[in-house]
């Protein structure tokens, strides 16, 4: 038997529980599987507190498509080091850590070379992507354990509302990442659209960065609410008369709606050169009219999650603010009415599921 063979053995396993879908249309439920024993780079974390992102239940029900069944969804994970591989460095057993989107990535490619793993076309998604160890697909944080390679696992710096830190794996690094890389800072304008899992994070973030902050809802009952959490004005964006008063204003504004709307409405409200950043996807494309680009040269952009050095910077820079997600702790027999509530924006403004409740 050659070496190689060794090396691409299965590595060994162990059970683990975690609740899955089966198909689009049925709840979630318990459901019994395995995890890999830690490899020699791998951490073994017991998980804490999972948070509940829209892609969760968008991939639990198929909406994207490309659904392997059955899924155990979750990707916002604060746990303790149970174990750790012999090459292991950073970690111990009794750590906490916490760990987002991504298990794994090529770690060759331009992207990953810059730390930009979430753009990198091999990047290996924590649930239904392809398990490179075991076979078949990656299973989330829905589940008692999660056995990552080092690289991926996170500090947890502020250990005080591990609950509220599990969000910022995805809604706080997906508001984060935009907000630090268009470079927004002390003294500039910036407008936040939609008060959801991830606009809340992004009126945080940007009130710490010493923007002026604007947040843009359809709700006039959000006013207080949005204010609370850092912003400096709001705007009911169904107002035509309060919408014009900002015309040509914003250095940057962040888009963090998924249901379909007008982003002309909000284009023209971008300075000359300003930028505005999508972080949501209609389902439907959204129609842009060309000359709100051309006319004051704005940009319209996207951005993804953020890579691993990023992410720490954001826990970083969270902690040292003080800063966590609005939680809602639910036990995770209730991930099917959460799932539901979430659809009526019932929720202020994550939920996250304490995962001493799975047994
Ligand atoms: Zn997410
Ligand atoms: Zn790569």
């Amino acid at each position: 038997m050659s070496s190689s063979t060794l090396i691409a053995a299965t590595p060994a396993k162990t059970k683990t529980l975690g609740y899955a879908a089966t198909s689009p249309s049925t709840p979630l439920a318990p459901f019994s599987f395995a995890r890999r024993e830690p490899l020699p780079q791998d951490v073994q974390l017991e998980i804490l507190y999972c948070g509940v992102c829209h892609s969760d239940l968008h991939t639990a029900r198929n909406e994207w498509q490309g659904t392997t069944y059955p899924v155990v969804p979750g990707h916002e994970i604060v746990g303790r080091v149970t174990a750790v591989g012999d090459e292991v460095k950073r970690f111990k057993v009794g750590d906490l850590a916490a760990m987002g989107c991504m298990v794994d990535s090529d770690r060759t490619c331009p992207n990953c070379r810059e730390g930009l793993e979430q753009y990198c076309p091999n990047f290996i998604g924590t649930y239904n992507s392809p398990d490179k160890h075991l076979g078949g697909m990656t299973y989330g944080g829905y589940s008692k354990n999660i056995v990552v390679d080092e690289y991926f696992v996170l500090h947890v710096p502020d250990q005080r509302n591990l609950a509220g830190v599990a969000p910022l794996l995805c809604a706080g690094i997906t508001t984060y990442s935009p907000l630090r890389h268009w470079k927004v800072s002390k003294g500039q304008k910036v407008g936040i659209v939609g008060l959801g899992g991830l606009g809340h994070m992004g009126v945080k973030l940007a009130n710490a960065m010493g923007a002026h902050v604007v947040l843009f809802t359809t709700s006039p009952g959000k006013k207080e609410d949005a204010q609370r959490l850092g912003a400096h004005e709001v705007v009911v964006s169904r107002n035509q008369d309060e919408m014009n008063r900002h015309l040509e204003s914003f250095d940057f504004i962040l888009d963090t709606v998924s249901a379909q709307h007008d982003v002309n409405a909000y284009l023209q409200l971008v300075k000359r050169d300003g930028t505005m950043t999508l972080v949501g996807a209609p389902p439907q494309p959204p129609s842009v009219e060309v000359f709100n680009l051309i006319f004051k040269r704005r940009q319209l952009a996207g951005s993804l999650i953020g890579g691993i050095p990023e992410t720490q910077e954001m826990l970083d820079f969270c902690a040292q603010h003080s800063l966590t997600a609005d939680v809602e702790i639910i036990p995770i027999q209730k991930i099917n009415e959460a799932y539901e509530r979430m659809l009526r924006s019932d929720v202020k403004y994550r939920f996250a599921i304490d995962m001493e409740s799975l047994k």
